[in-house]
């Protein structure tokens, strides 16, 4: 828990927020500026500024949480004929509130909404570089222990 952290005081119900789901380890709310009717946030009911600083196991339940939700929102009348999901994961990533969340965006047909990509994105990158890259990621798994 974080005091002054706006997603921690929803969880603590010290702020409003139009829940949709709740367990032992997460919330789900509504987005209180949706990017489309329906847009849902997933937040960790702990507090972590990153996913990688959620405990081993603590990841699971939001993806859990968010399988349901997607489900849910595809019956809900809502506007919705595919759900995108995006968690921004550190500034530089868009991320603006600093406790792990998961957006859940219904979309439809020419809704607007879209990521853009990066000036180089399109080329096939050589399996060489995909390699060193890999053991580059490999090595700070190992250097964690998995964990
Ligand atoms: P991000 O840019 O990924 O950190 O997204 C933060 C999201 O939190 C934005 O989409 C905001 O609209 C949303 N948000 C901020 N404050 C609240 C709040 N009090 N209740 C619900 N959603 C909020
Ligand atoms: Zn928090």
């Amino acid at each position: 828990m974080s005091s002054d952290c706006i997603f921690c005081k929803i969880v603590r119900k010290e702020l409003p927020a139009s829940v949709v789901r709740e367990d032992t380890a997460t919330l789900a709310f509504m987005d209180i500026r949706p990017m489309n009717p329906g847009h849902v946030l997933v937040v960790s009911k702990a507090h972590a500024a990153y996913l990688e600083e959620l405990p081993p196991g603590g990841a699971g339940p939001i993806f859990e949480a968010a399988r349901e939700i997607a489900r849910a929102l595809r019956r809900s009348g809502i506007r919705c004929q595919a759900v995108s999901m995006y968690l921004a994961n550190g500034r530089e990533a868009g991320q603006e509130v600093s406790h792990v969340h998961l957006h859940m965006i219904p979309r439809f047909a020419d809704d607007g909404f879209g990521l853009r990509v990066t000036p180089g994105y399109g080329r096939v990158e050589g399996r060489e570089e995909l390699d060193a890259s890999a053991a580059k990621i490999r090595a700070g798994l190992s250097a964690s222990g998995g964990r």
